[in-house]
């Protein structure tokens, strides 16, 4: 590289992503994704807001203790306790971060906080002097920024800085911002806060009006350097800047913005189908970057340019990103050397434990299916993944059905050592059925909000995949099944939801953070 200036990518996927309705995600499968973080290059990687759940806490602490190569962050609110408790899960951290963050605009002011002008600027300062006296990696949000008059956001922040933020990070909390006008404001920062050069300013965008990434690169353009993201935008409402989106836009534009991340950018696709899979919010397939026709050139036109020189239609490479050329085939005599290498390749760290009972379903699946592809390796270890937290799991099922005829079911599930089995004639058709069935036993009532089935490769044979959305006391769930049998699969996704609800039972919410309640 050059000597382009670098951007800091700060991933907030397991915290602000992570607040999108449905998008919960368990220890292990945290841990999994903040080590693919760590791979694709992430700088800092937000883990989550300590003081909001125990899970939080406890997600936090294990990445703090565990994971190695980027700098861990934990988000407060600006008061001791919340502080307290982001220094206790982080403490294990070699580069620990702090984050605060304090509404700034009037209508937070006014409505939420109920605080003056100078009240504000003394809670931040304690705030960020409380957490600075723990570590000297500090961050602080003026929460909705982007709302907040401008002479009132650079006292703020000088106040912050004079503190000890070492970071101060520039939220459009509702999206509301424009390019234009995202500029500006990193441009007032920088003109008017005279120490503004003892700190990195850093920007953090949400997607309502579509503009998060383009007020991101416009925030760069004007100083900003660093940029809050999520793999794949995912978020609340219309979700976080995305990072593949915005890392490519600085890697394929170094020429204007003579500016550059340190992101693996080959591990953009990898990731972003861990995390697509990890929380059941499927990539759509004209998704800049990582959607499946990011790079399908279909129009005549384009593919004879194409063949005669890719540079005419193209402007990145598609193995740029992680699409790999060739999918490589594993069969019924690969070994489990072969399926580790594959497991590696696509952006896995399995225990021995993992690998081993990995490799037996790769044994099951190949005696089913011939060629078994990336994708197929990739669900199976989703799967395993998933599955650690499993409570029910499917021990056998058997439907009868036909035209005009209620469906028979008569289902096992297993919890513990403990089998039960349900014989019902039920319902309307035979997934209906089973999923019936599945209340019956767990004796969890949801409503099924969603229900997707398509082939996770290509064949006859390929395995099916199924996505269901289920609504339990007005919370949301995700579940995913895998199998060449897409009414096991269906049965599989519809447990894996019905088990999120009977982890989540007896344990405090997640406080649903809206707009006003994290940055
Ligand atoms: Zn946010």
């Amino acid at each position: 590289m050059t000597n382009k200036r670098r951007v800091i990518i700060f991933d907030t996927t397991l915290r602000d992503g992570e607040q999108s309705p449905g998008a919960s995600m368990n220890l292990s499968e945290k841990l999994e994704i903040a080590q693919a973080l760590v791979d694709l290059g992430v700088d800092v990687i937000e883990a989550g807001f300590p003081i909001a759940s125990p899970g939080d806490f406890e997600a936090v602490r294990q990445i703090a203790q565990v994971v190695r190569g980027s700098t861990i962050c934990g988000l407060a609110r600006c008061n001791d306790k919340d502080i307290d408790r982001a220094w206790e899960a982080l403490k294990a951290a070699p580069a620990p971060r702090i984050h605060v963050f304090l509404a700034t605009s009037a209508i937070h002011r006014e409505f939420k906080l109920k605080m003056t002008k100078e009240e504000i600027i003394e809670r931040a300062v304690s705030g960020v002097k409380r957490a600075a006296g723990y570590c000297d990696d500090i961050e602080f949000s003026p929460e909705d920024a982007a709302r907040t008059e401008p002479d009132f956001l650079c006292a703020v922040v000088e106040a912050a800085i004079n503190a000890g933020a070492t970071t101060v990070n520039i939220p459009d909390t509702v999206g509301y911002a424009t390019p234009a006008h995202m500029g500006k404001v990193i441009r007032t920062l920088r003109d008017r806060v005279p120490n503004i050069d003892k700190a990195v300013i850093s920007i953090h965008c949400h997607n309502d009006l579509g503009l998060a990434v383009a007020n991101s690169l416009s925030a760069v353009e004007s100083g900003a350097g660093q940029i809050e993201c999520t793999i794949n935008g995912i978020g609340e409402r219309a979700g976080n800047c995305s990072l593949e989106e915005v890392v490519m836009a600085l890697r394929t534009r170094g020429d204007f913005y003579d500016a550059d991340t340190r992101i693996q950018t080959e591990r953009l696709v990898p990731t972003s189908r861990l995390v697509s899979n990890v929380t059941g919010m499927l990539v759509q397939r004209n998704k800049a970057i990582v959607g499946r026709n990011a790079f399908a050139h279909e129009a005549g036109i384009h593919q004879d340019g194409m063949l005669k020189e890719r540079t005419t239609y193209e402007i990145m490479r598609p193995e740029d990103v992680g699409f790999t050329q060739t999918d490589l085939v594993l069969g019924k005599h690969s070994g489990r050397a072969a399926l580790a290498d594959r497991a590696k390749a696509l952006g896995y760290h399995l225990t021995g434990e993992q690998l081993q009972t990995v490799f037996e379903q790769f044994k099951l699946l190949a005696d089913k299916k011939k060629e078994i592809y990336d994708a197929d390796v990739a669900a199976l270890i989703d799967q395993e993944i998933h599955d650690i937290a499993e409570q029910w799991s499917l021990e056998s099922y058997h439907v009868s059905c036909g035209t005009g005829g209620k469906p028979t079911v008569k289902l096992s599930l297993r919890r513990g050592d403990q089998a039960i089995t349900q014989e019902l004639t039920c319902g309307d058709g035979p997934v209906d059925a089973i999923f019936l069935a599945i209340e019956k036993i767990t004796g969890v009532e949801v409503v099924c909000r969603d229900f997707r089935v398509q082939a996770v490769t290509v064949g006859k044979d390929a395995q099916g995949e199924v996505n269901v959305e289920i609504e339990h006391q007005g919370q949301l769930y995700r579940g995913r099944g895998i199998s060449t049998d897409s009414v096991e699969a269906s049965a599989k996704a519809f447990l894996n939801a019905i088990n999120r609800v009977a982890i989540r039972k007896g344990k405090p919410l997640h406080p649903q953070h809206s707009a006003v309640d994290g940055v």
